[in-house]
Formats: structure tokens, C-alpha cells, sequence
């Protein structure tokens, strides 16, 4: 039986993760790990029994400890615990689904005791790639997208490994605000933004969809996982997202690949990888769908899309910035203290004032996430 470890198994793609395991009855589950959602995670461990469970809030990991004092797992928390689950040492791959940078330790020390990543946290990536990329290449371990966008990409490159890429061509659904003006923006509410027309995802990823700046990582995250320069990522707006991405290759031709929205798909597809493997749920049904359109993103007023391509073409420590200040104001924005259109003005403002580190270490891609955060704290206060 294969073993997998699940870091962020209370959320949407560790809870659709699970769903994936409990289908097909033929993956061990030997570690978990959730922020602070015992009730679930308490579920989550009499389902599926793993060894060791890691709640990274302490009071919570303690509160946990006492009410699975009957089982035999082991219960641990903070960074320290996230590390010791992401090495949980029967386990040959590790699902990373915790939101936001807090990934990049607990993904590069799984790596290091040589098990495979499927990877979701696109932030991980994003702000630490050179590092990432370097120590699968060093440690011989592969790094399997989860990322819709990225699976579809991957999968068409299966088989194709030898042949150049010309561009990728990387679908957005546009989310919920596509098609509105800058000025139409100013005042939407946290409510509005966490519509999003295709997906049912976490609040933060949420809210990057309706600002595109999901598709800014998203590019970078390609740049990373495929080797391409970012000129070659393009992004194409396909609102009804039937087309999961599309690869062009040198003699022009155009390969996709399709499928309803559902992530189930991606999860899978990385657990099994190379195998695919049956999964319940709809087909696509093309006389229904009628028609697919594609429109190009309007990065005037999706600015975030815009910084992310310079944040990825400079590179070095800017791209942490450019994250950084998006999970600080998402967070902001998400508690009602700033507007929607200010989310794109901190990172704009972040990064104008960074002075970019070329190859930066862990300590210091952790070091400018604590200055992007000061910095904007002290602008916030000077404003107000
Ligand atoms: P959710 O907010 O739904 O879930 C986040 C999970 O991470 C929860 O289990 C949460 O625990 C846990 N978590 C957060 N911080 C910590 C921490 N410090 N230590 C341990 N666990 C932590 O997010 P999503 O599932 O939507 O997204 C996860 C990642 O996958 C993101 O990087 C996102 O961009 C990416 N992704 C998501 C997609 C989706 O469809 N949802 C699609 C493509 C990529 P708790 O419940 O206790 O808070
Ligand atoms: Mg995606």
C-alpha cells in the first residue's frame, strides 16, 4: 500500500484529497496536518488512522492530544511538528495543501528525506522555486502538480518530454469580476469576491481568483514546474474552465486537456501518477456545453496579474515580495480593514520599494516575508 501524508487535510483540497483515498481503498494515510480545525482533524484521524497528526496551534495540538488519548497517534505542533509529520518516515509522497508560504519548510523537508511532493501550495513554489526545483534535481524526488492548470499541462507533456515547448497557454475562468472596469471594483465586498463562478476552493485562493492574482503565481509556478521562461506562459481567459490548460509545441500544434471542474481529477492523477485511475463523477457532456469562448485578460484592471510578471521576469526575492504582500492584504481584506482594489496597491507598493536579493536562502525569503509585512503595517498606519 502506498503511503501518503496529508499537510492541510481540513481544507478543500486536503478534504477532496481524502475523498480521493477513501474511493479507492488502497492508499495508508500515516500523517495529517491542519492549523487549527481539531473537531475535523479529530474525524480525520479515527477515519483514517495515521501515526503522527500535527496541529500547528499549540493550544489546539493540546486540546487534540486529550481527546485522541485512546489511539496510538502521536500529536504534534508548530513548525517543529509540521516538519517531523512532512517526514513521517513510511511515507513515500506528501500532498502539501496548506495555504500560503508557511509550506516552504515542511515541503523542502519532506524533500529531504526523499519523498515525492504532490504539490497544491503554489506559494511555496512561487516564493522559493530556484531552491525547490533544485533540491528534487539533488534528492531525486518528483514534484507532482495538484494545481488544475498545472496537471493539465503535465499531463500533456507526458510522453512529450523531448520535444520543445513554444508557449504554454495557461487558462483562467476570468472569476467573478471579469468583464467590470477598474472604477467597478472600488467598492465590492468581501461577499461578492468569495463568489466564485466555477470553483469551490479556500477563502484565500478564492479571493486570488477574483483579483487574477492566482493566475500571477500560477505563471510563476509554471515558469518553475516546466523550466519555460515566463514570455513563453501566456494566459488566456476561458470563463466556462473546460479547458484545464493547453501546450503548443514547435510545429504548432495545440494540445489540451479537458474535463469538468473538479479537483478530484488533478489530486488523483498526482497520488497515481503515471496510472489514471477511475473517478466517479460527471462527464463532460459537449452538445450541453454548446460553445467554449477565450478572451485575453485585462491586466489594467487585474493589475496583480501585471506585477506577477514582473515580480517572475526579475526574479531573486521579488516574487516573495510580490506573495507576501498579497497574503498580508488578502488577510487584511478577508477581515474587512482594506478595500479590494488596495490588495493589488500593496503589492505594487511592496514591491517598489524592495531592493531584490538574487538567489535568496530560506532565511532570507523568510526575512523579506517579515519586511513586506512591517512595511506594509507601517504604510497602513501612516495612511490611517
Ligand atoms: P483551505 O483554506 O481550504 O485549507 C488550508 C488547509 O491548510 C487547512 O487544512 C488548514 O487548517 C491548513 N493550514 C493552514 N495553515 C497551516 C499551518 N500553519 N500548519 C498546518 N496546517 C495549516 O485552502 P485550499 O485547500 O483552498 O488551498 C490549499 C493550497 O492549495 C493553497 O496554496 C491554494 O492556493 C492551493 N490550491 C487550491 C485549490 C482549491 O481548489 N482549493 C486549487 C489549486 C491550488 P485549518 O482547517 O485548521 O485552518
Ligand atoms: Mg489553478
Amino acid at each position: 500500500m502506498k503511503k501518503i501524508v496529508i499537510l492541510g487535510s481540513t481544507g478543500s483540497i486536503g478534504t477532496q484529497t481524502l475523498e480521493v483515498v477513501r474511493a479507492n481503498g488502497d492508499l495508508q494515510v500515516t500523517g495529517l496536518a491542519a492549523s487549527s480545525n481539531i473537531a475535523l482533524l479529530e474525524k480525520q484521524i479515527r477515519e483514517f488512522s495515521p501515526r503522527i497528526a500535527c496541529v500547528f496551534e499549540k493550544q489546539a495540538a493540546r486540546d487534540l492530544a486529550v481527546r485522541v488519548a485512546d489511539l496510538p497517534v502521536q500529536v504534534v505542533s508548530g513548525m517543529e511538528g509540521l516538519v517531523e509529520t512532512a517526514q513521517e518516515p513510511s511515507a513515500e509522497l506528501v500532498l502539501t495543501a496548506v495555504v500560503g508560504m508557511v509550506g516552504i519548510r515542511p515541503t523542502m523537508a519532506a524533500m529531504e528525506a526523499g519523498k515525492d511532493i504532490a504539490l497544491a501550495n503554489k506559494e511555496t513554489l512561487v516564493t522559493a522555486g530556484h531552491l525547490i526545483t533544485e533540491l528534487a534535481r539533488e534528492k531525486g524526488v518528483r514534484i507532482l502538480p495538484v494545481d488544475s492548470e498545472h496537471s493539465a499541462i503535465f499531463q500533456v507533456l507526458h510522453g512529450e518530454r523531448e520535444n520543445p515547448v513554444s508557449r504554454i497557454l495557461l487558462t483562467a475562468s476570468g472569476g467573478p469580476f471579469r468583464g467590470r472596469i477598474r472604477e467597478q471594483l472600488r467598492d465590492v465586498q468581501v461577499e461578492d469576491a468569495l463568489k466564485h463562478p466555477s470553483w469551490t476552493m479556500g477563502r484565500k485562493i478564492t479571493i486570488d481568483s477574483a483579483t487574477m492574482v492566482n493566475k500571477g503565481l500560477e505563471v510563476m509556478e509554471a515558469g518553475w514546474l516546466f523550466g519555460v521562461p515566463l514570455s513563453q506562459v501566456e494566459v488566456v481567459v476561458q470563463p466556462q474552465s473546460v479547458i484545464h490548460s493547453m501546450v503548443e509545441f514547435a510545429d504548432g500544434a495545440v494540445l489540451a486537456q479537458l474535463g469538468t471542474p473538479d479537483m478530484r481529477l488533478p489530486i488523483q492523477y498526482a497520488l497515481y501518477y503515471p496510472e489514471r485511475r477511475y473517478l466517479s463523477g460527471e462527464r463532460l457532456d459537449f452538445s450541453a456545453l454548446g460553445q467554449l469562448t477565450f478572451e485575453k485578460p485585462d491586466m489594467g484592471t487585474f493589475r496583480g496579474l501585471e506585477l506577477a510578471y514582473q515580480a517572475g521576469a526579475m526574479g531573486g526575492s521579488l516574487p516573495t515580495v510580490f506573495n507576501a504582500a498579497n497574503e498580508w492584504a488578502v488577510a487584511r481584506f478577508l477581515n474587512r480593514e482594506i478595500g479590494f482594489l488596495d490588495i493589488a496597491d500593496s503589492i505594487e507598493a511592496a514591491m517598489n520599494v524592495h531592493r531584490v536579493i538574487p538567489h535568496p536562502s530560506v532565511e532570507q525569503i523568510l526575512e523579506t516575508e517579515r519586511e513586506v509585512r512591517e512595511f506594509l503595517e507601517e504604510s497602513g498606519k501612516r495612511k490611517a
